[in-house]
């Protein structure tokens, strides 16, 4: 099982690198156009492909178990950074640096319950 995820996860990623690759060449041929309508339009698709592709990566981060993080538009994918005394993931989002599980401060806890 733990095979299969780590496998799904690293096609995932050469997907993702490839489709990064991808939008950086129309990138470089959206640039070489002149000024005009045919590049404004250019433009416009190239912003929408990469939209796309940026919320087809939270998706299937969320698919394969990663939390998001709801810092950005369409989410951003946390990362795992540790392991609390439990034994339990804690991850981090790259953009915020918000944790999840959120941290649970003892103080602040006691003033709610009292
Ligand atoms: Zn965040």
């Amino acid at each position: 099982m733990v095979d299969e995820v780590v496998a799904g996860m690293q096609a995932a990623k050469a997907v993702f690198e490839t489709l990064k690759s991808g939008i950086g060449f129309f990138q470089s041929a959206v640039d070489a156009l002149p000024e005009g309508e045919d590049r404004t339009k250019a433009e416009e698709a190239l912003k929408l492909a990469t939209e796309q592709a940026e919320a087809a990566k939270v998706v299937l981060a969320k698919e394969i178990g990663f939390p998001i993080c709801k810092c950005e538009f369409p989410g951003v994918p946390m990362l795992l950074k540790d392991y609390d005394k439990f034994g339990q993931e804690v991850f981090e989002c790259p953009e915020c640096e918000r944790e999840y599980p959120p941290k649970t401060d003892p103080d602040e806890l006691t003033m709610r319950i009292s």
